[in-house]
C-alpha cells in the first residue's frame, strides 16, 4: 500500500446515516399507513357527526311542522268546540262536559300523526285538553310554552324516554320530538299546542341507513387506500432491494467479493479507536496488520491474459478469507494488494498468522487457464506501537516491511521496525 489513505480524517463510517437511508422506504411506508388510517377514521367520524347533526335538525323541523299542521287541523275541524261561534274571548277553551267527546274525536288524528302525548293550552297556560285527562284544568309554564303563546314561535327538541316494561313487554327506550307551537285562528294566537311525536321508528331506519352508508364509505376509503398502498409497497420493496444492493456495492470489491479499500480501512480505523481507547498507555496495545502483494503478478497478466489474472485474484481472495479467524478483516486495497487487520493480536501471533497466509498461497499452485500456476505473496506486518501511533503511520511501517520482503527475494513475511 503506497498511498496514505486515512490520516486525521478517516473515511466516513457506514454507520447510522447509511442505516437511516436504508430504512427510509420502510419508514415512509409506515408513515403512509399511519396517516391513511388516521385520515380514514377522521373522515368516517366527521361524516357520522355531520349526518347525525343534519338528522337531528330534520327531526326537529319535522316535529315543528307536524305540531303546526296539527294545530291548524284541530283549530279548523274543532273550531266550534275550541272557540264557540260569536265568542269574544282571545283564547281557546273546552267546556269540561265536552272534553271526553273531544278526546274521542281527536285520538284517531293523534294516532295518524304518531303523536304520543298532546296538550292544548289556553293563552294563560291553563291545560284545556291533555291526553292525560287528570291534567286538564291545571297550569303549566316553561319558556318554550311562553314563546309559543306570546311570540307565536314553534320550537322542538328531541327527548329520549325510557319505558319500563310491564307483563310481556320488555323495557325499551323511545325518542320523542317534543314541540310547542302556537294555535292561530284568523291570524291571532289563541293558545298553544304541545306534542310528543314518537320518532323511534324513523330514527331506527335513518340510523340503519346511516350505518350502511358509513360501512360503504369505509369500504370505499379502504379500497382507495389499497389502490395506492399496494403499488407503493411494491415500489418501496424495489427501492429497498436497490438500496441494499447499493450498500453492498459501495462496501464490496466486485471482483473478489472481499470488503473494498474503503471498508477495510474503516474497519482498521474502528479497531484502532477501540484498542487505543481501552489501552491508552500500553506500548503494545495489540493491533497487528498485514499488507500483502502478489509476487510478479504482472507476468501472469502478460503471459496468460487479464482474465487469468482475474481468476488468480479471485482464488487468492478465497484462500485468504478461508485462512482467517472470524474476527480478522481482509480487504482488497488495490490491483493485487490486500490488507488484513488482526484485532487483539500481538506481533508474535500476527507473524504466525501471516506465515500461515503465505503458506496457504504458496503451498499449492493456483489454477489459471486450466493449468496449475504457482503463485507467491510477499507480506509486510506491523504492530501498533502505542496509542500515539496513528493508522497512517502503522500502514506506512507495514508498507516498508513489504518493500523489504520484496527486496529480500519475495515469498516471505517481513516485520516492520518501530519507524518506517
Ligand atoms: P511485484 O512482485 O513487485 O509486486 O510485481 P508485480 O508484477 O506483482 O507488480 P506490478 O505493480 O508491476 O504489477 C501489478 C499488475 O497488476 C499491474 C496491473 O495491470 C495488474 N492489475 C491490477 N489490477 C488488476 C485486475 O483487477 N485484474 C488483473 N488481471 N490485473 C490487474
Ligand atoms: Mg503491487
Ligand atoms: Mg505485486
Amino acid at each position: 500500500m503506497n498511498d496514505k489513505t486515512t490520516g486525521a480524517n478517516p473515511a466516513p463510517k457506514a454507520s447510522s446515516a447509511d442505516d437511516s437511508v436504508a430504512g427510509m422506504p420502510a419508514r415512509l411506508l409506515r408513515h403512509f399507513i399511519e396517516r391513511a388510517a388516521l385520515s380514514i377514521v377522521l373522515i368516517v367520524a366527521l361524516a357520522s357527526l355531520g349526518f347525525h347533526h343534519v338528522f337531528v335538525n330534520e327531526l326537529s323541523k319535522f316535529g315543528e311542522e307536524t305540531a303546526t299542521q296539527l294545530g291548524k287541523l284541530i283549530s279548523t275541524t274543532e273550531l266550534d268546540a275550541l272557540y264557540p261561534r260569536g265568542s269574544t274571548e282571545q283564547s281557546i277553551r273546552i267546556e269540561p262536559r265536552n272534553v271526553s267527546t273531544f278526546d274521542r274525536r281527536i285520538r284517531p288524528i293523534l294516532d295518524a300523526f304518531r303523536i304520543h302525548d298532546l296538550r292544548m293550552f289556553a293563552r294563560d297556560g291553563r291545560i284545556v285538553y291533555s291526553t292525560e285527562s287528570v291534567e286538564v284544568g291545571t297550569y303549566k309554564a316553561n319558556p318554550l310554552l311562553t314563546a309559543a303563546i306570546k311570540q307565536g314561535v314553534a320550537e322542538s327538541h328531541i327527548e329520549e324516554t325510557h319505558h319500563t316494561g310491564t307483563g310481556h313487554q320488555h323495557d325499551h327506550a323511545s325518542s320523542m320530538v317534543a314541540t310547542y307551537a302556537p294555535i292561530l285562528i284568523d291570524g291571532k294566537i289563541v293558545g298553544a299546542i304541545e306534542t310528543y311525536t314518537d320518532v323511534s321508528l324513523i330514527q331506527n331506519r335513518v340510523y340503519s341507513a346511516l350505518f350502511s352508508t358509513l360501512a360503504i364509505l369505509s369500504v370505499l376509503l379502504g379500497g382507495g387506500f389499497l389502490i395506492i398502498y399496494l403499488p407503493m409497497r411494491h415500489g418501496m420493496q424495489a427501492l429497498n432491494r436497490l438500496s441494499n444492493e447499493l450498500q453492498v456495492r459501495a462496501t464490496t470489491d466486485v471482483l473478489t467479493g472481499l470488503p473494498n479499500r474503503r471498508t477495510v480501512l474503516e474497519a482498521l480505523v474502528h479497531e484502532h479507536a477501540r484498542i487505543t481507547r481501552s489501552a491508552p498507555h500500553l506500548t503494545n496495545p495489540g493491533l497487528t496488520i498485514a499488507v500483502l502483494d502478489i509476487d510478479h503478478f504482472k507476468r501472469i497478466n502478460d503471459t496468460l491474459g487479464h482474465q487469468a489474472g482475474d481468476d488468480v485474484l479471485r482464488q487468492f481472495a478465497q484462500r485468504l478469507q478461508s485462512r482467517l479467524r472470524p474476527y480478522d478483516i481482509a480487504g482488497r486495497t488495490g490491483g493485487e494488494e490486500f490488507l488484513v487487520v488482526f484485532p487483539d493480536t500481538n506481533l508474535t501471533d500476527g507473524l504466525m498468522a501471516a506465515e500461515r497466509l503465505r503458506a496457504a498461497i504458496g503451498g499449492s499452485p493456483f489454477t489459471a487457464s486450466d493449468k496449475p500456476l504457482p503463485v507467491t505473496v510477499s507480506i509486510g506486518i506491523a504492530t501498533l506501537h502505542g496509542a500515539m501511533e496513528g493508522v497512517d503511520a502503522l500502514i506506512a511501517r507495514a508498507d516498508a516491511a513489504l518493500y523489504e520482503a520484496k527486496a529480500a527475494g519475495r515469498d516471505r513475511v517481513s516485520v516492520a521496525g518501530e519507524t518506517p
